[in-house]
């Protein structure tokens, strides 16, 4: 049988010990892998790549039909990149799959019988990292959120719940508050879901959400998300699922895959046999799923809930009441290896077919899409002013401002000028709204920067700014906090 190149990282801290349990694993089921090691994590980030992965790993990695990877420790602060957000943004893994499955009653968990495919989306959101100091005191991050990655994600999530048999797909977003970013992620849902007439459909604000899935996770299926929350939630729901040490997960785009554990290098636990490989082990079940080995994914999935079954439990998992053996990472390896062949008695045994679409490859619909039409009707500036509001209205009132008119003043949001609240606590950046004299009027851009000069010929200290537009005449932005 042709071996199948796969790219494999062991990490840091727990990385080492639990990638070789998993191989280990991988290669007593007969799985046809041709392994390519390579280097990343903290030794490639001290050696000076900033991203934490030598520039020559990206040609292994795209040469693979998919990469393992362990965890690894991202040294805080001094300028050092996330490698995982790196990973996923580079290769476009756009979905993250992460099943959340309980193993009672052989691993102690509140919610028996729980079974919730988390699917996050990995490209875009707050991990975009694009922040910015504004002033003395105030810093912003930038929420992206864009149609085609909306439309990648969620066509993505309904054809996963097809393809596994799956009845409800979920989508929690924050669209009361957010409603332009996490609204168009829901309107998104509300258009792909018409797709899928079989499939039942569904809604929640996050917050309310979130607290029905860690209170009734059961009433759960498939729950589509945009990125900082699915990070969050994914971990919530593994972690009252049994343990986080329990999760693996698939990072899926359309041309490559990565696979792994959703815990994080635990450098405590290093080096002692203590970790528990079956976040990363389950992963590497994922990718067999993924590159058409059904058979070492079914050997290896059944051997290891055969070992879960029988009470042979890593530190994490291990209680007196429930389990039997407390074991070292090695010795669960071991433990799996022998039940290669056996099936679970009590949980439900597995059994993917050649057919089986547990991961599937990511698609994109390239259909033709009308452009709308837009029209710019004014502009927000940001400016850094210390002081009180009405120090800043007097000096913009000095300004003669052509075509323009300023129409609000808001701190953070809320309206600060005209009719500032008394109550209300401002910092020391204000965002000054220009709109076009004439009501309904649109704005040129050459107005723009002919503000912008007369801004800085009255030494207003402004830091950025953002064009508002109509888009076939509806807003494409917000109004602030008590703004008419
Ligand atoms: P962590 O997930 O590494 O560990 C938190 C705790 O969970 C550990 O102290 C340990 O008690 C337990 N734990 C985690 N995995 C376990 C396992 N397999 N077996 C047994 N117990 C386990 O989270 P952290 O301590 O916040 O992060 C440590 C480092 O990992 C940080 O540098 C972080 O940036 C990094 N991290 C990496 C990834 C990744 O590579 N995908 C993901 C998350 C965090």
């Amino acid at each position: 049988m042709k071996k199948v190149p796969i790219a494999v990282a062991y990490g840091d801290g727990i990385g080492p010990e639990i990638m070789e349990a998993t191989l280990a694993i991988l290669e007593a089921s007969g799985a046809a892998l041709e392994i390519n090691r390579i280097e990343i994590g903290e030794k490639e980030y001290m050696k000076g790549f900033s991203a934490g992965i030598d520039p020559s790993s990206w040609d292994i990695i795209r040469k693979s039909r998919a990469f393992l990877k362990a965890p690894i420790t991202t040294p805080q602060g001094g300028g050092f990149k996330s490698l995982n957000v790196t990973i996923r943004t580079t290769l476009g893994l756009f979905a993250n799959v992460r099943p959340c499955v309980a193993y009672a009653p052989f691993v102690k968990t509140k919610h028996p019988g729980m079974d919730v495919v988390v699917v996050r989306e990995n490209e875009e959101d707050l991990y975009t990292g694009i922040e910015y100091r504004q002033s003395q005191d105030t810093y912003h991050a930038l929420k992206i959120i864009s149609r085609p990655g909306c439309e990648k994600i969620i066509r993505y999530a309904f054809d996963f719940a097809k393809a596994n048999q799956r009845k409800k797909v979920t989508c929690f977003t924050k669209d009361n508050i957010l409603k332009l970013s996490d609204g168009l992620f829901h309107k998104v849902f509300d258009e792909i879901a018409k797709e899928y007439p079989e499939i039942e459909n569904e809604h929640w604000i996050i917050d309310i959400g979130a607290a029905k899935l860690a209170d009734t996770p059961n009433a759960f299926d498939v729950i589509v998300m945009p990125n900082l929350y699915g990070d969050i939630l994914s971990d919530v729901a593994a972690q009252i699922a049994g343990s986080v040490g329990l999760a693996g997960s698939a990072n899926i785009g359309e041309k490559h895959a990565m696979f792994e554990a959703i815990h994080g290098s635990a450098p405590r636990r290093a080096g002692q046999n203590l970790a528990n490989p079956s976040g990363l082990l389950l992963s590497a079940v994922m990718m067999l799923v993924h590159i058409g080995d059904s058979k070492a994914a079914s050997l290896v999935h059944n051997a290891w809930l055969k070992t879960i079954e029988e009470g042979i439990h890593t530190y994490d998992i291990y209680t007196d009441a429930i389990s039997k053996v407390k074991v070292g990472t090695s010795e669960f390896a071991k433990a799996v290896i022998e039940r290669l062949g056996k099936e679970p008695d009590q949980l439900k045994a597995v059994k993917y077919s050649g057919t089986s679409k547990h991961v599937l490859q990511g698609r994109q619909e390239t259909a033709e899409k009308k452009m709308d039409s837009k029209e710019i009707v004014g502009v927000d500036v940001f400016v850094d002013h210390h002081g009180d509001v009405d120090k800043l209205h007097e000096k913009l009132m000095r300004l003669s401002l052509g075509g323009l008119k300023l129409t609000m003043i808001a701190n953070r949001g809320v309206k600060v000028w005209p009719d500032k609240h008394p109550e209300t606590s401002c910092v020391d950046n204000y965002r000054l709204r220009f709109m076009a004299l004439a009501r309904g009027g649109s704005v040129s851009r050459r107005e723009i920067s002919g503000l912008i000069q007369k801004l800085a010929d009255a030494e207003i200290d402004f830091v950025q700014t953002e064009n508002l537009c109509t888009f076939e005449g509806l807003p494409g932005y917000t109004v602030s906090q008590d703004e008419q």
